[in-house]
């Protein structure tokens, strides 16, 4: 079943999500629908905030992007195959971003149309629970280094504009207020 992903204005966006204690029947359905609604969107990530819940929880798949924008991934320290982990669900993960920060282009399902240039560290070490309750650990770099931060990002309530520098932000100030309001008014009407 494909969710409705809510826009910037909306208020889930902004909450911190609560940790998974256990991963309920509710929960192995709600990460089967984050998928659906992902591809349907032709995303490459969404976090449980973006359906309007705030739990520690997103799922990711890049291998859609992989031509263009390729990935790397270490396991226990070595070099391993991306695909080896994919999709990738992650529930509870810490991470720490590491390396000097690299430019690239981000969008985000919940800002339609909406891109901009972020700067962001290159590789993240990742600890999370995949979907069956196991502890998973590895290194990622590339777009899947992107997309991770991004939406352990979201899971914070902290979204992509946040990171952005001024510039960027005032170039896209109009469609953003547009965005908000627009959200906003479609709160009111339900
Ligand atoms: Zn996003």
């Amino acid at each position: 079943m494909t969710l409705e992903v809510v826009k910037y204005g909306h208020p889930a966006l902004r909450q911190k999500g609560a940790l998974i204690e256990k991963i309920t029947p509710e929960i192995k359905k709600l990460i089967a629908d984050m998928f659906e609604t992902m591809r349907a969107s032709h995303g490459i990530g969404l976090a449980a905030q973006q359906v309007g819940l705030a739990l520690q929880l997103t799922v990711i798949d890049v291998r859609e992007a992989d031509k263009e924008r390729p990935s790397t991934i270490e396991l226990k320290g070595k070099p391993a195959d991306v695909g080896e982990i994919m999709p990738l669900v992650l529930i509870n993960p810490q991470i720490k971003p590491l390396g000097e920060s690299v430019e690239g282009g981000e969008g985000c399902l919940s800002f339609p149309q909406i891109y901009g240039d972020i700067s962001r560290p290159e590789l993240v070490d990742v600890k999370a629970l995949d979907e069956k309750g196991k502890v998973i650990e590895f290194r990622a770099g590339g777009l899947l280094s992107r997309a991770i931060q991004h939406e352990v990002d979201h899971l914070n309530g902290i979204l992509f504009i946040d990171r952005m520098s001024r510039k960027t932000k005032e170039e896209l100030r109009a469609e953003l207020d547009e965005l908000q309001a627009a959200t906003k008014a479609e709160l009111q009407k339900k």
